[in-house]
């Protein structure tokens, strides 16, 4: 990104704030790209390792419209934002950082509502919660909906069995082959689920004590990190780490499903075409890991965390991938792009109702 402005305007974001403290050694930049269908929401990520500031300028603008497509492809009322602290994630003086963060989110008067990402906690989320209310990621005891994960993972696996109804004609996953790669918050969960679904499990994680708790635990099959995309399956499921869908992945992978709760795993654009080409059934990264966030932000819309309001919410991630795969059809697109269309589709439509005054 060379002019700020430029990539505003092609992008259509509405608003770039930037925050600073010299006493705090304080930096920090919020991102509103779309405010159609709410205020702008997405998690505070607090990062360093940006090659200078222009580079963590374009990594706030870039998630905040991937919140906005988040938000919209799931039928939330929320628009997409993003806020980026410059800073090391292990910095150690929590409290002030995050309750000034809070001010400066207080500032927007609502605009913005922030949460937990990488870099941050939910302790971090308390300190926000002094200075200003607008904070949806937070602990029960606070009146948040507390750890997510598993609810990311139910959400992965009703976006699974929807591509099973594509694929097999019969969304059962009892009985499929699933490989589960990366064991942690979400993945572990995904493979307790699976195997009360009675799916057929193969999991692998690069940390061993993760790997044999689960063989322990629920007598799943194992394979090393670097064998698990030549594990013979039905369906592959990446919950570890972004760009997994790659050149050499893709030599290898002998799944008929892609459908797992990673963000990014499409190395590039390219092998979203590639997928298909392949035959295999792709169901998009952020509409199939969204069930933690549409859990997280169900009590902003009617003030209180309601577990089966908020699970059934969560389930619609199957429909929401079928209306991914009727796009694609008709629009004969890749499921990775018929995903961004269901966003921008929804969008349009709700803004169409809105241009009418109560
Ligand atoms: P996590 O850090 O708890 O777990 C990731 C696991 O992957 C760890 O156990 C790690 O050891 C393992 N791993 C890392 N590299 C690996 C490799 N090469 N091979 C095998 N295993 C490897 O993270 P998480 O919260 O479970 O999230 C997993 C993914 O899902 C991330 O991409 C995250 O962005 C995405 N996601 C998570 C949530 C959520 O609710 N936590 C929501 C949406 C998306």
């Amino acid at each position: 990104m060379d002019a700020i402005f430029d990539y505003m305007e092609k992008y259509d974001y509405e608003n770039l704030f930037f925050c600073q403290d010299r006493e705090l050694n304080f930096k920090a930049v919020i991102a509103i790209h779309d405010t159609t269908l709410g205020p702008a929401t997405g998690g505070c990520r607090m990062w360093d390792r940006y090659a200078n500031e222009m580079d963590a300028v374009e990594d706030a603008l870039r998630l905040a419209r991937g919140m906005t497509y988040k938000y919209a492809a799931a039928g939330v009322n929320l628009g997409g934002g993003k806020v980026i602290i410059i800073g090391d994630p292990k910095r150690t003086d929590r409290e002030p950082v995050f309750r000034l963060l809070g001010k400066f989110i207080n500032r927007l008067g609502g605009k913005y509502i922030t949460g937990e990402d990488v870099g941050t906690t939910l302790k971090d989320m308390e300190y926000i919660r002094m200075e200003t209310e607008y904070v949806v990621t937070l602990p029960t005891y606070l009146g948040g909906a507390g750890d997510i994960a598993p609810m990311t993972a139910f959400g992965t696996i009703r976006a699974m069995q929807a591509c099973c109804s594509r694929v097999y004609g019969s969304d059962s996953v009892e009985g499929k082959r699933v490989t589960v790669q990366g064991l942690g918050a979400v993945g572990h969960n995904v493979v307790g689920q699976l195997h009360e679904l009675g799916a057929r499990l193969a999991v692998t994680d690069i940390d061993p004590e993760k790997v044999n708790a689960m063989a322990a635990k629920y007598g799943v099959a194992t394979a090393a990190p670097e064998e698990i995309f030549d594990v013979d399956c039905d369906i592959f499921c990446p919950c570890a780490l972004g760009k997994v869908i790659n050149d050499e992945t893709l030599k290898h992978l002998k799944c008929k499903i892609i459908c797992g709760c990673a963000n990014n795993q499409l190395a590039e654009e390219r092998h979203g075409h590639m997928l298909e080409e392949q035959g295999l059934v792709y169901a998009p990264d952020y509409i199939t890991n969204a069930g933690g966030t549409i859990y997280d932000t169900d009590r902003l819309e009617v003030g209180n965390v309601n577990h089966e309001r908020g699970r059934a919410r969560v389930s619609r991630i199957y429909e929401n991938i079928q209306r991914v795969f009727e796009i694609a059809d008709r629009d004969k697109l890749p499921t990775y792009l018929a995903a961004d269309r269901l966003a921008e589709e929804r969008i349009r439509r709700i803004a169409a109702v809105k241009k009418y005054r109560d």
